[in-house]
């Protein structure tokens, strides 16, 4: 189904509502960690042809993940300085380490999934 063409910020903050990029259509997921084959309202197929796509969306996930991760304990490394409070660090820290992928998912696969669409607009079907 032909669409106009979507400006790139849009389709970006579409993504960051875990709405389907192309079209803004929600229902997207079936469950926080499924996403549909296609978009139930422009059709469009989210795995764009080739195997390991869904490898860059994990990319994405663990870098942004990592990222906010790190980003978290050096700024209250730094704030807190000389007074660190390591051992809440110590326990926090690989707390988020593992449960940021998982709040960050959904988006992980909007975002490469308008990423990708931003590169090659056209869907290779
Ligand atoms: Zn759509």
């Amino acid at each position: 189904m032909p669409l106009p063409i979507v400006p790139r910020r849009t389709m970006f903050v579409r993504a960051m509502r875990r709405r389907c990029p192309r079209c803004g259509g929600g229902n997207i997921f079936s469950s926080w960690f499924r996403m549909r084959e296609e978009c139930p309202t422009c059709g469009l197929h989210f795995v764009r042809g080739e195997d390991g796509y869904t490898l860059g969306a994990l990319w994405f996930n663990l870098i942004a993940a990592e990222a906010v991760t790190t980003t978290t304990l050096l700024a209250t490394a730094i704030l807190t300085w000389p007074d660190v409070p390591w051992s809440v660090l110590q326990v926090t820290g690989p707390v988020e380490a593992v449960v940021m992928p998982l709040l960050f998912f959904p988006f992980s696969r909007t975002l490469f999934l308008a990423f990708d669409l931003w590169l090659r607009p056209e869907p290779a079907t």
